[in-house]
């Protein structure tokens, strides 16, 4: 039996937190905070966002430094398979290949795959927001499906994330190959071509919903909606891939919109407990109608190290930069407490 099918009382299957690894992390804290928080917690399901923190044998040119061995992944999977916790994986494909300009491993190896490499690497971070690779580039699917394989190897994963959020650089006039063509086809194949290459190797996708949701549709905004003409991609991806619906400063019913396109949904929320609780309400009401509504995932969005200390109370409240942290794991509690009925 895997993680996923011992439901909860409420049915839902799925009860997971997602944590962005980070390289030279603190393995020892990660590992108890596994092995002894989270089983209390009731968390069955650990995202792993680790994108190119890994020490890759098949492109090593990508690898972050200090990223983690093939040793340190099976700490990490070992820890969570005995308490009963499913990891999963996640490399961030298509979008967030950039940080305040500076492109991350698959474009600093390859930056030939950048949709947009006229942009300069000191780049102007709310101009630019995150580079994205090019969909189109003909070398670019060898590389990316070599590294997602080798990830999906050591992690043992029947399921993996691919990332696929907040994705405003397709298209681009100054690509030669995207220009002129239409935002959602490109990200369509993109998925397609992804979510096939996993299918293949018996493994099920699992991505961000933001590009899918018609931000006209929903007053979801630009960012966890799309106000970029890549939602009416929804209709021609495969539907045997998880949605992770995210949404931090209000509810939406967007869930059920999943779930009628064939999708299995998962809601996230970050840091407010009363939008987390909506929620959680939300989902529990579809589960009643729809065995696409699979459950809960609390994303963290501080680092993994910052998360376990925050939530094991390590964190000075008095510190800006512990709020982010804080903020996540005061939802955390909240959420599951109520996922087990407290
Ligand atoms: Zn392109």
């Amino acid at each position: 039996m895997t993680a996923m099918e011992s439901a909860g009382g409420d049915g839902l299957p799925v009860r997971g937190l997602h944590v962005s690894v980070d390289a030279d992390g603190n393995l020892d804290a990660w590992e108890r905070f596994i092995r002894e928080a989270l089983p209390r917690e009731g968390v069955n399901l650990l995202v792993l966002e680790v994108n190119y923190a890994y020490d890759y044998r098949s492109y090593p040119q990508v690898a972050e430094r200090d990223a983690l061995t093939r040793e340190d992944v099976m700490r990490i999977t070992s820890a969570c398979r005995d308490v009963g916790i499913e990891p999963v994986p996640q490399m961030n494909c298509l979008g967030h290949q950039s940080w305040r300009g500076r492109s991350f491993g698959l474009l600093r190896a390859f930056p030939e795959f950048d949709e947009r490499p006229d942009i300069p690497q000191d780049a102007d971070q709310d101009a630019l927001y995150c580079r994205s690779y090019c969909p189109l580039h003909p070398q670019v699917h060898e590389v990316v499906f070599g590294l997602m394989d080798e990830l999906a190897e050591v992690f043992g994963a029947e399921q993996f994330h691919v990332g696929m959020d907040e994705v405003f650089l397709i298209a681009e006039d100054q690509c030669p190959r995207c220009a002129g063509k239409d935002p959602a086809e490109l990200f369509a194949g993109e998925v397609s071509a992804l979510a096939n290459h996993l299918a293949d190797r018996g493994v099920t996708t699992w991505m961000w919903g933001d590009r899918f949701i018609n931000a006209e549709q929903f007053p979801t905004g630009k960012w966890e909606g799309s106000a970029n003409g890549t939602w009416p991609a929804i209709d021609a991806v495969p539907t045997d891939i998880v949605i992770c619906d995210w949404h931090y400063e209000r509810a939406f019913e967007t869930p059920a919109f999943f779930a009628e396109k064939g999708f299995g949904v998962v809601t996230c929320p970050w840091q407010k407990e009363d939008v987390a609780l909506e929620e959680l309400d939300i989902m529990r009401r579809l589960r009643e109608r729809s065995d696409r509504a699979l459950g809960m995932l609390q994303t963290t969005w501080c680092g993994f190290d910052a998360f376990v200390r925050a939530y094991n109370g390590e964190l000075d409240p008095e510190r800006r930069r512990s709020r982010n942290a804080l903020g996540a794991a005061n939802c955390f509690r909240t959420l599951f407490a109520a996922l087990r009925g407290e």
